[in-house]
């Protein structure tokens, strides 16, 4: 790479954080050739979530929604180098990034101290952690949030979370397991009952999308294969709130619950989870009658949890150094440019932030775009800047000063434009709130609507390559139906 440009101007270096909505949506609109790019994140390929609770089962492949950081980088105008590791300590002061890689191909690197890399290689999983640093000028986090527990206990230890491909591969397997243990016992064993229950604590768009998926699966396909475990298995849906999808409109809510009650998944509104064991899980039901509460346990095979975003160590570890973010507990506080209060140089886009905006794809992928062109406008200010302090014979400083003023008055702030919300509730039907221009928004829900949200999905995928996998699975699906094997 160039280290500067003709006029001698240094060229900067961008390190973006994450392989997600916010960091691609970033790269994707930003002029590569402007900076030196560097792209971190322990995942290198983007992975399309809208589709993923439609993985578990089945009804879509995994790889049909990845696509690797790699075929992104590619199409740059400038060169981006791609580093697989995750930032585990950001230093705003000296504009530092501490990146640990976790390989299982060891480097060699252990124990020499004339290394630049510092290494680790755990006796128990074999797994080496490489240590290095890495400057920045301008750094943008895009690393996305953690599940929530809320400090229930015993959710970390045996619920399922549900955000990742790694996610999406554990349900399936634990989906398989039960099935297959359950089956071996006979009919009527209380631990065959407990095995053959699902529960899926938090009624938001993620959960209702994995019950209605596994529901589907359980109706449409395992009847076939194994129609004797298939009538005794149970999934359960636990909301704390009176009602699931609460961002929806109204008619939407009652709709989803509806269909919840028609395919025999068991709604329980109102009920929250406040204890975990590997086995149960204890709740406390509230009556909307007259408020008093109640304690069930739930036996469960297999719980999923999906209660929403907590901020990742490395959010909270930034924030604890900024004395502007002392108040940023769930996520970075941001102005309207994105840029992180309290720093001149980092930026922050999606689910790690906290703002007015919902933590959402749509969000994530529409900061990124403006941050990607902010860049732009960015660069031409910087190079202003420094023909004024560096000025050629033919340079009119006091016109390049006026110009500065102007293009910096200037400067764009984020917009959100919101499209609408889309939700798959099982049994091909969804829910849509959609927002047409400025004037008209439409609530629909129905078999039509599930149409809707395939092909909109469809539309979303980031590559050709991934919208044709996506087609060929429903097609392939729909032909064959899904298998009940473990892989
Ligand atoms: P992410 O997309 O989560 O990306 C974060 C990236 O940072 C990842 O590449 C990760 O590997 C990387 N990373 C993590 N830690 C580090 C680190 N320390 N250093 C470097 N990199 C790191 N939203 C919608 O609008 N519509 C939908 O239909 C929809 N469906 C969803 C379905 C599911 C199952 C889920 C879980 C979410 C869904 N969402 C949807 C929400 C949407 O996925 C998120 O809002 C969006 O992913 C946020 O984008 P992001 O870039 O902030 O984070
Ligand atoms: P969420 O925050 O939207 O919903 C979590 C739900 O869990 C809440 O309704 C909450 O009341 C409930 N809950 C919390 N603790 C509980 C407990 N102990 N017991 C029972 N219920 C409990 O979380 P999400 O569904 O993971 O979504 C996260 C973000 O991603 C949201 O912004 C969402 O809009 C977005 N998303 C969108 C789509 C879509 O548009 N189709 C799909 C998935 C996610």
């Amino acid at each position: 790479q160039t280290p500067e440009f003709e006029n001698g101007q240094r060229k900067k270096t961008l390190v973006l954080l994450g392989s997600g909505w916010g960091s691609v949506s970033t790269l994707k609109n930003l002029d590569t050739s402007l900076y030196n790019v560097v792209v971190v994140s322990p995942r290198n390929y983007f992975l399309f979530t809208p589709l993923l609770p439609s993985c578990p089962t089945g009804t879509v492949e995994l790889r049909s929604i990845i696509e690797p950081i790699r075929a992104i980088t590619r199409k740059s105008k400038g060169e981006v180098i791609y580093l697989e590791a995750e930032a585990t300590e950001i230093d705003p002061v000296n504009n530092k990034l501490v990146l640990k890689q976790s390989t299982t191909v060891h480097s060699g690197h252990s124990g020499k101290d004339s290394s630049p890399f510092k290494s680790t290689v755990s006796e128990t999983t074999g797994v080496e952690e490489i240590t290095t640093s890495l400057n920045y000028d301008y750094l943008v986090i895009g690393v996305g949030a953690q599940p929530s527990t809320f400090g229930i206990p015993g959710v970390a230890e045996n619920a399922l979370f549900f955000k990742e491909v790694n996610d999406s591969v554990n349900l399936r397997k634990r989906l398989m397991d039960m099935i297959e243990a359950a089956n071996i016992l006979p009919k009527g064993d209380s631990e065959r009952k407990r095995l053959l229950s699902i529960i899926v604590c938090g009624g938001g768009p993620t959960g209702v999308e994995v019950a209605g998926e596994l529901q589907d699966y359980i109706d449409q396909d395992l009847k076939k294969w194994i129609p004797e475990v298939a009538s005794e298995l149970k999934v359960t849906l636990v909301e704390a709130l009176p009602n699931v999808l609460n961002s929806f409109n109204k008619k939407l809510v009652d709709y989803t619950h509806q269909v919840f009650q028609d395919t025999n998944i068991d709604l329980r509104v109102n009920t929250m989870i406040k204890k975990v064991s590997d086995k149960t899980v204890i709740a406390s039901t509230k009556s909307p009658k007259d408020g008093s509460t109640e304690t069930v346990e739930i036996p469960y095979g297999m719980l999923v949890w999906a209660t929403g975003n907590a901020p990742r160590g490395l959010i909270r570890q930034l924030s604890s150094s900024i004395e502007e973010q002392k108040n940023a507990r769930r996520g970075l506080l941001v102005n309207e440019r994105l840029l992180v209060d309290g720093t001149d140089n980092i930026y922050a886009l999606g689910d790690c932030t906290f703002t007015k905006y919902p933590p959402t794809a749509q969000v994530a992928f529409q900061q990124g775009a403006f941050l990607g062109e902010h860049f732009t406008r960015l660069h031409e200010v910087e190079s202003i800047k420094y023909s004024i302090d560096h000025p050629s014979p033919k340079d009119n400083v006091e016109r390049l000063q006026k110009k500065l003023t102007k293009l910096q008055e200037k400067m764009p702030v984020f917009k959100y434009n919101y499209k609408g919300s889309l939700a798959y509730i099982g049994s091909e039907r969804a829910v849509a709130d959609m927002v047409w221009g400025d004037w008209s928004n439409v609530s629909s829900g129905g078999t039509l609507t599930f149409l809707f949200w395939r092909s909109a999905y469809i539309y979303m995928c980031l590559s050709v390559k991934n919208q044709l996998l996506v087609c060929l699975d429903w097609i392939k699906v729909s032909m064959f139906g899904r298998d009940c094997s473990k892989e």
